[in-house]
Protein backbone atom coordinates (compact mmCIF):
# COMPACT_ATOMS: atom_id res chain seq x y z
CA UNK A 1 0.00 0.00 0.00
CA UNK A 2 1.37 3.61 -0.79
CA UNK A 3 0.54 6.10 1.66
CA UNK A 4 0.86 9.71 1.08
CA UNK A 5 1.66 12.18 4.03
CA UNK A 6 0.68 15.76 3.09
CA UNK A 7 2.22 18.74 4.91
CA UNK A 8 1.28 22.76 4.38
CA UNK A 9 4.18 24.92 5.40
CA UNK A 10 4.37 28.52 6.09
CA UNK A 11 7.30 30.02 7.74
CA UNK A 12 9.09 26.49 9.06
CA UNK A 13 12.37 26.26 7.86
CA UNK A 14 13.73 25.33 10.90
CA UNK A 15 10.95 22.31 11.71
CA UNK A 16 11.32 21.17 8.37
CA UNK A 17 14.42 18.77 9.07
CA UNK A 18 13.37 17.40 12.37
CA UNK A 19 9.89 16.84 11.37
CA UNK A 20 11.11 14.88 8.46
CA UNK A 21 14.12 12.76 10.57
CA UNK A 22 10.86 11.55 13.05
CA UNK A 23 8.13 10.95 9.68
CA UNK A 24 11.40 9.09 8.32
CA UNK A 25 12.36 7.39 11.73
CA UNK A 26 8.57 6.27 12.08
CA UNK A 27 7.58 5.06 8.48
CA UNK A 28 10.78 2.95 8.18
CA UNK A 29 9.41 0.95 11.11
CA UNK A 30 6.06 0.14 8.83
CA UNK A 31 5.64 -2.20 5.72
CA UNK A 32 3.90 0.53 3.11
CA UNK A 33 5.56 2.56 0.70
CA UNK A 34 5.46 6.25 2.03
CA UNK A 35 5.58 9.27 -0.13
CA UNK A 36 6.09 13.13 1.73
CA UNK A 37 3.77 15.46 -0.08
CA UNK A 38 4.99 19.23 1.19
CA UNK A 39 3.16 22.27 0.21
CA UNK A 40 5.27 25.60 -0.02
CA UNK A 41 2.40 28.40 1.12
CA UNK A 42 4.43 30.89 0.05
CA UNK A 43 6.83 31.43 2.83
CA UNK A 44 9.03 34.18 2.95
CA UNK A 45 11.95 32.34 4.77
CA UNK A 46 14.17 29.75 3.92
CA UNK A 47 11.76 26.88 3.93
CA UNK A 48 11.37 26.25 -0.20
CA UNK A 49 15.57 25.78 -0.08
CA UNK A 50 15.21 23.09 3.27
CA UNK A 51 12.44 20.94 1.04
CA UNK A 52 14.63 21.26 -1.89
CA UNK A 53 17.12 19.85 0.42
CA UNK A 54 15.19 16.92 1.83
CA UNK A 55 14.04 16.54 -1.60
CA UNK A 56 17.54 16.02 -3.11
CA UNK A 57 18.07 13.41 -0.37
CA UNK A 58 14.72 11.40 -0.63
CA UNK A 59 12.81 11.12 -4.15
CA UNK A 60 9.84 10.20 -1.81
CA UNK A 61 9.70 14.08 -0.81
CA UNK A 62 7.76 15.71 -2.99
CA UNK A 63 7.35 19.53 -2.95
CA UNK A 64 4.65 22.11 -4.41
CA UNK A 65 5.88 25.45 -4.35
CA UNK A 66 2.76 28.32 -4.11
CA UNK A 67 3.39 31.35 -6.08
CA UNK A 68 2.05 32.85 -2.97
CA UNK A 69 0.26 32.51 0.40
CA UNK A 70 -2.82 30.79 -0.67
CA UNK A 71 -3.30 30.19 3.22
CA UNK A 72 -3.46 26.20 5.04
CA UNK A 73 -6.68 24.94 3.92
CA UNK A 74 -6.15 25.67 0.08
CA UNK A 75 -2.46 24.38 0.75
CA UNK A 76 -3.94 20.80 2.38
CA UNK A 77 -6.13 20.50 -0.91
CA UNK A 78 -3.04 21.10 -3.28
CA UNK A 79 -1.39 18.67 -1.63
CA UNK A 80 -3.96 16.00 -1.28
CA UNK A 81 -5.00 17.09 -5.38
CA UNK A 82 -1.21 15.69 -6.24
CA UNK A 83 -0.99 12.68 -3.75
CA UNK A 84 -1.21 8.96 -4.87
CA UNK A 85 -1.55 7.08 -2.19
CA UNK A 86 -4.39 4.63 -1.10
CA UNK A 87 -4.21 6.49 1.85
CA UNK A 88 -3.27 10.17 2.27
CA UNK A 89 -2.94 11.74 5.78
CA UNK A 90 -2.94 15.55 6.28
CA UNK A 91 -0.57 16.85 9.12
CA UNK A 92 0.91 20.12 10.18
CA UNK A 93 4.73 20.88 10.11
CA UNK A 94 5.17 22.45 13.41
CA UNK A 95 5.43 19.53 15.16
CA UNK A 96 2.29 19.31 17.04
CA UNK A 97 0.72 16.74 15.10
CA UNK A 98 3.32 13.88 16.55
CA UNK A 99 4.49 11.59 13.66
CA UNK A 100 4.68 8.97 16.25
CA UNK A 101 0.87 8.24 16.32
CA UNK A 102 1.30 7.76 12.21
CA UNK A 103 1.22 3.54 13.15
CA UNK A 104 -1.75 3.82 15.13
CA UNK A 105 -3.75 5.68 12.25
CA UNK A 106 -2.91 3.25 10.04
CA UNK A 107 -4.01 0.86 11.84
CA UNK A 108 -7.29 2.07 12.20
CA UNK A 109 -7.44 2.46 8.50
CA UNK A 110 -6.57 -0.97 8.16
CA UNK A 111 -9.38 -2.15 10.38
CA UNK A 112 -11.46 -0.14 7.90
CA UNK A 113 -12.08 3.00 9.37
CA UNK A 114 -12.71 5.47 6.02
CA UNK A 115 -11.60 8.59 8.20
CA UNK A 116 -9.14 8.50 10.94
CA UNK A 117 -9.34 11.26 12.71
CA UNK A 118 -7.08 12.43 15.94
CA UNK A 119 -8.20 13.91 18.56
CA UNK A 120 -5.81 16.46 20.99
CA UNK A 121 -5.97 15.97 24.43
CA UNK A 122 -4.01 19.21 25.97
CA UNK A 123 -2.68 22.04 24.10
CA UNK A 124 0.73 22.93 26.07
CA UNK A 125 1.76 26.16 24.61
CA UNK A 126 -1.56 27.79 24.33
CA UNK A 127 -3.19 30.89 25.83
CA UNK A 128 -6.08 30.80 27.65
CA UNK A 129 -7.60 33.28 25.43
CA UNK A 130 -7.02 30.45 22.41
CA UNK A 131 -8.60 27.81 24.43
CA UNK A 132 -11.65 29.68 25.00
CA UNK A 133 -11.96 31.17 21.48
CA UNK A 134 -11.41 27.02 20.41
CA UNK A 135 -13.76 25.91 22.86
CA UNK A 136 -16.31 29.00 21.82
CA UNK A 137 -15.51 27.89 17.61
CA UNK A 138 -16.81 23.89 18.59
CA UNK A 139 -20.00 25.54 20.73
CA UNK A 140 -20.86 27.75 17.95
CA UNK A 141 -20.03 25.61 14.76
CA UNK A 142 -21.99 22.68 16.20
CA UNK A 143 -25.22 25.19 16.59
CA UNK A 144 -24.32 26.85 13.15
CA UNK A 145 -24.12 24.21 10.97
CA UNK A 146 -26.39 21.32 12.34
CA UNK A 147 -22.76 18.68 12.03
CA UNK A 148 -21.66 16.63 14.91
CA UNK A 149 -18.45 18.58 15.78
CA UNK A 150 -16.46 16.52 18.13
CA UNK A 151 -14.47 18.95 19.61
CA UNK A 152 -10.86 18.88 20.04
CA UNK A 153 -10.74 17.42 16.41
CA UNK A 154 -7.45 18.43 14.30
CA UNK A 155 -6.16 18.20 11.08
CA UNK A 156 -4.31 15.77 11.55
CA UNK A 157 -5.96 13.20 9.75
CA UNK A 158 -5.89 10.18 7.79
CA UNK A 159 -8.67 9.74 4.71
CA UNK A 160 -9.14 6.46 2.15
CA UNK A 161 -8.30 6.99 -1.31
CA UNK A 162 -12.31 6.87 -1.73
CA UNK A 163 -12.94 9.86 0.76
CA UNK A 164 -10.10 11.50 -1.61
CA UNK A 165 -11.61 11.03 -4.95
CA UNK A 166 -14.38 12.53 -3.58
CA UNK A 167 -12.77 15.34 -1.79
CA UNK A 168 -11.18 16.06 -5.27
CA UNK A 169 -14.33 16.49 -7.03
CA UNK A 170 -15.58 19.48 -4.91
CA UNK A 171 -15.12 22.97 -6.42
CA UNK A 172 -16.20 25.48 -3.37
CA UNK A 173 -13.32 27.97 -3.12
CA UNK A 174 -14.24 28.90 0.80
CA UNK A 175 -12.80 26.01 1.86
CA UNK A 176 -13.11 24.38 5.59
CA UNK A 177 -10.99 21.13 5.31
CA UNK A 178 -12.23 19.53 7.54
CA UNK A 179 -16.21 21.08 7.37
CA UNK A 180 -15.88 19.66 4.44
CA UNK A 181 -14.74 16.20 5.17
CA UNK A 182 -17.17 15.81 8.35
CA UNK A 183 -20.17 16.89 6.07
CA UNK A 184 -19.10 14.08 3.69
CA UNK A 185 -20.06 11.24 6.30
CA UNK A 186 -17.51 7.75 5.70
CA UNK A 187 -16.96 6.26 8.62
CA UNK A 188 -14.61 7.75 11.08
CA UNK A 189 -12.40 6.27 13.81
CA UNK A 190 -10.63 8.97 16.72
CA UNK A 191 -7.37 8.62 18.03
CA UNK A 192 -5.92 10.58 20.75
CA UNK A 193 -2.81 12.54 21.48
CA UNK A 194 -1.36 14.78 23.47
CA UNK A 195 -0.34 18.11 21.72
CA UNK A 196 3.22 19.41 22.34
CA UNK A 197 3.95 22.68 22.12
CA UNK A 198 5.27 24.53 18.25
CA UNK A 199 8.85 23.68 18.12
CA UNK A 200 10.05 26.44 16.65
CA UNK A 201 8.37 29.92 14.76
CA UNK A 202 5.44 31.44 15.71
CA UNK A 203 1.60 29.52 15.46
CA UNK A 204 0.51 31.49 11.83
CA UNK A 205 -2.80 31.43 12.28
CA UNK A 206 -3.38 34.73 13.45
CA UNK A 207 -6.94 35.57 14.97
CA UNK A 208 -7.52 37.35 12.28
CA UNK A 209 -7.46 34.53 10.16
CA UNK A 210 -9.45 32.24 12.75
CA UNK A 211 -12.18 34.58 12.67
CA UNK A 212 -12.44 34.56 8.56
CA UNK A 213 -12.10 30.58 9.14
CA UNK A 214 -15.04 30.52 11.56
CA UNK A 215 -16.51 33.32 9.34
CA UNK A 216 -16.50 30.98 6.21
CA UNK A 217 -17.71 27.70 7.93
CA UNK A 218 -20.74 29.54 8.50
CA UNK A 219 -21.66 30.74 5.79
CA UNK A 220 -20.42 27.63 3.73
CA UNK A 221 -22.47 25.29 5.41
CA UNK A 222 -25.75 26.72 6.78
CA UNK A 223 -28.11 29.26 6.31
CA UNK A 224 -29.30 29.84 10.16
CA UNK A 225 -27.86 33.13 9.98
CA UNK A 226 -29.98 34.49 7.07
CA UNK A 227 -32.99 32.42 8.84
CA UNK A 228 -32.24 34.12 11.93
CA UNK A 229 -32.43 37.61 10.43
CA UNK A 230 -35.84 36.43 9.12
CA UNK A 231 -36.83 35.41 12.96
CA UNK A 232 -35.80 38.69 14.00
CA UNK A 233 -37.37 41.03 10.85
CA UNK A 234 -40.61 39.03 12.12
CA UNK A 235 -40.59 39.66 16.14
CA UNK A 236 -39.37 42.98 15.60
CA UNK A 237 -42.51 43.84 12.94
CA UNK A 238 -45.36 42.21 15.34
CA UNK A 239 -43.79 43.96 18.37
CA UNK A 240 -44.37 47.58 16.59
CA UNK A 241 -47.54 46.21 14.92
CA UNK A 242 -48.52 45.71 18.74
CA UNK A 243 -47.47 49.12 19.65
CA UNK A 244 -49.44 50.65 17.11
CA UNK A 245 -52.07 48.88 18.04
CA UNK A 246 -52.05 49.64 21.57
CA UNK A 247 -51.14 53.77 20.40
CA UNK A 248 -54.20 53.79 18.71
CA UNK A 249 -56.48 52.05 20.95
CA UNK A 250 -54.56 54.59 23.57
CA UNK A 251 -55.95 57.38 21.54
CA UNK A 252 -59.24 56.45 21.05
CA UNK A 253 -59.21 56.32 25.17
CA UNK A 254 -59.81 52.21 25.22
CA UNK A 255 -56.55 51.64 26.71
CA UNK A 256 -53.89 53.78 29.13
CA UNK A 257 -51.49 55.83 27.99
CA UNK A 258 -50.14 59.06 26.65
CA UNK A 259 -48.14 58.47 23.20
CA UNK A 260 -47.05 61.18 21.06
CA UNK A 261 -47.69 59.86 17.54
CA UNK A 262 -44.29 61.56 16.41
CA UNK A 263 -42.27 59.54 18.96
CA UNK A 264 -44.01 56.16 18.28
CA UNK A 265 -42.76 56.39 14.67
CA UNK A 266 -39.34 57.59 15.73
CA UNK A 267 -38.55 54.41 17.90
CA UNK A 268 -40.48 52.20 15.29
CA UNK A 269 -38.27 53.41 12.45
CA UNK A 270 -35.05 53.60 14.51
CA UNK A 271 -35.66 49.74 14.88
CA UNK A 272 -36.39 49.32 11.29
CA UNK A 273 -33.29 50.68 10.29
CA UNK A 274 -31.40 47.97 13.22
CA UNK A 275 -33.10 45.29 11.17
CA UNK A 276 -32.23 46.92 7.72
CA UNK A 277 -28.92 46.87 8.33
CA UNK A 278 -28.33 43.86 10.19
CA UNK A 279 -30.13 41.80 6.99
CA UNK A 280 -27.69 43.42 5.09
CA UNK A 281 -24.73 42.23 6.66
CA UNK A 282 -26.23 39.18 6.87
CA UNK A 283 -26.94 39.06 3.09
CA UNK A 284 -23.34 40.66 2.38
CA UNK A 285 -21.61 37.65 3.56
CA UNK A 286 -23.61 35.12 1.26
CA UNK A 287 -23.31 37.00 -1.87
CA UNK A 288 -19.34 37.27 -0.75
CA UNK A 289 -18.98 33.45 -0.78
CA UNK A 290 -21.34 33.48 -4.12
CA UNK A 291 -18.75 36.28 -5.20
CA UNK A 292 -16.09 33.85 -4.87
CA UNK A 293 -17.75 31.08 -6.11
CA UNK A 294 -18.41 32.31 -9.41
CA UNK A 295 -15.92 34.51 -9.82
CA UNK A 296 -13.84 30.68 -10.64
CA UNK A 297 -10.69 31.50 -10.53
CA UNK A 298 -8.34 28.61 -9.44
CA UNK A 299 -7.61 27.75 -5.67
CA UNK A 300 -4.21 27.68 -6.35
CA UNK A 301 -1.31 28.35 -8.73
CA UNK A 302 2.37 26.03 -8.31
CA UNK A 303 5.23 27.93 -8.98
CA UNK A 304 7.57 24.90 -8.74
CA UNK A 305 7.05 21.54 -9.06
CA UNK A 306 10.04 18.56 -7.39
CA UNK A 307 9.97 14.91 -7.52
CA UNK A 308 6.23 15.55 -8.79
CA UNK A 309 6.32 14.66 -12.32
CA UNK A 310 3.87 13.78 -13.35
CA UNK A 311 1.46 14.72 -11.21
CA UNK A 312 0.08 11.26 -9.73
CA UNK A 313 -3.39 11.95 -9.34
CA UNK A 314 -4.08 15.43 -12.00
CA UNK A 315 -2.55 13.09 -14.73
CA UNK A 316 -4.88 9.52 -14.11
CA UNK A 317 -7.97 12.06 -14.65
CA UNK A 318 -8.86 14.34 -17.64
CA UNK A 319 -8.16 17.92 -17.02
CA UNK A 320 -11.66 19.19 -16.83
CA UNK A 321 -11.79 17.21 -13.69
CA UNK A 322 -9.68 19.72 -12.04
CA UNK A 323 -11.12 23.01 -12.67
CA UNK A 324 -9.55 24.74 -10.01
CA UNK A 325 -6.18 24.08 -10.10
CA UNK A 326 -4.03 25.67 -12.21
CA UNK A 327 0.17 24.96 -12.61
CA UNK A 328 2.68 26.88 -14.99
N1 LIG B 1 0.30 27.02 7.30
C1 LIG B 1 0.20 27.20 5.92
N2 LIG B 1 -0.22 28.42 5.44
C2 LIG B 1 -0.56 29.45 6.27
C3 LIG B 1 -0.49 29.24 7.67
C4 LIG B 1 -0.06 28.01 8.15
O1 LIG B 1 0.48 26.31 5.15
O2 LIG B 1 -0.91 30.52 5.77
C5 LIG B 1 0.73 25.70 7.82
C6 LIG B 1 1.86 25.75 8.85
O3 LIG B 1 3.12 25.71 8.24
C7 LIG B 1 1.60 24.50 9.66
C8 LIG B 1 0.08 24.39 9.63
O4 LIG B 1 -0.36 25.12 8.50
O5 LIG B 1 2.15 23.36 9.05
C9 LIG B 1 -0.56 24.89 10.91
O6 LIG B 1 -0.15 26.22 11.14
P1 LIG B 1 -0.01 26.82 12.59
O7 LIG B 1 0.85 25.95 13.44
O8 LIG B 1 0.41 28.24 12.41
O9 LIG B 1 -1.51 26.76 13.08
P2 LIG B 1 -2.09 26.22 14.47
O10 LIG B 1 -1.30 25.01 14.86
O11 LIG B 1 -1.94 27.34 15.40
O12 LIG B 1 -3.51 25.88 14.11
MG1 LIG C 1 0.55 24.68 14.95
Amino acid sequence: MLISIVIPVYREEKNLPKLYERLRAVTAALKDEWEFVFVNDGSPDGSMAALKALAAKDPRVKVLDFSKNFGKEIALTAGVHCSAGDAVICMDADLQHPPEIIPQLVAAWKRGAEVVTTIRLSVDGHSLARKTFSWLYYKIMGWFSGLEMVAHTTDFRLFDKKVVDVFNRMTERQRMFRGIIDWMGFKTEYVEFHAESREAGEAAYSYGKLWDLALSSITSFSLVPLKMTAYLGVAITTFSSLLLGWMMLAKVGLLPGIFTPLAMVVVANTILIGVVLMSLGVIALYIGTIHTEVTNRPLYIVRERVNVEPPARENRRRSSDFPNSLST
